[in-house]
């Protein structure tokens, strides 16, 4: 199947011809269109499996046909376990949303918080961060995440194996469950801290696995 089946926003779809791909992988054939509709999804993935697009994709999608529930808070929050796969996520993004009006940050620990302070009073839409960092700025009321509408968690085992739980829990809470749309990634979904997360998270997941 094409990448054109998907009935991707053109101004996203330009950017994926750009790129080059012509179709999608599996983890994308399966996950983009359920996405698409609003539902949760857990998925267990490999890194090189193309994960990173199966959620960017339909969440810019979402993004660029919703309103924004509200102006100041961040609409998509993307979790990563550490600063290195955070910032390969943000430039994977950053080929994207440069085609569209979407504003992005990436926010991850070892960088100047002021510094960060001020990219977040700039209200951008999509950020990736780590969850440490993140949960400071929330605890520093440097970002509103009330209104959020797509909260993704990438590796989220490895996550949980760093001792994240706590921050993802204050991340979760921070959020308005009935608004929002949450998407797991995991490369192992046999783990039974993945368990407690998920339903701690997620509503009537759609599962995903290839
Ligand atoms: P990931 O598994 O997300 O780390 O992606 C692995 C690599 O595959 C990245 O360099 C992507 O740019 C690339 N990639 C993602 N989707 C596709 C696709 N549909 N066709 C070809 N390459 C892709």
């Amino acid at each position: 199947m094409p990448f054109n089946d998907l009935s991707l926003d053109p101004r996203l779809m330009r950017s994926v011809q750009h790129l080059g791909f012509e179709k999608p992988t599996e983890i994308q054939h399966e996950a983009i269109p359920a996405v698409m509709i609003g539902r949760d999804l857990i998925v267990s993935s490999q890194t090189g499996s193309g994960k990173t697009l199966a959620y960017l994709l339909p969440m810019m999608q979402r993004l660029l046909k919703s309103r924004p529930l509200s102006k100041r808070d961040a609409r998509a929050l993307i979790l990563a376990p550490t600063r290195e796969l955070a910032k390969q996520v943000y430039a994977q993004l950053r080929l994207f949303v440069a085609n569209t009006p979407l504003t992005s940050a990436l926010i991850v620990g070892g960088e100047n918080f002021n510094d960060q302070e001020k990219i977040l009073k700039r209200e951008p839409n999509i950020i990736v961060a780590t969850p440490g960092r993140f949960v400071d700025h929330l605890e520093h009321k440097s970002v509103f995440i009330n209104g959020l509408e797509m909260l993704i968690l990438d590796e989220a085992d490895r996550m949980l194996d760093l001792g994240f739980m706590p921050q993802l829990t204050v991340i979760n809470k921070s959020a308005d469950h009935r608004l929002r749309q949450t998407l797991l990634f995991s490369a192992t979904l046999d783990h039974a801290e993945v368990d407690e997360l998920s339903l701690a998270l997620l509503k009537n997941p759609h599962r995903v696995a290839v």
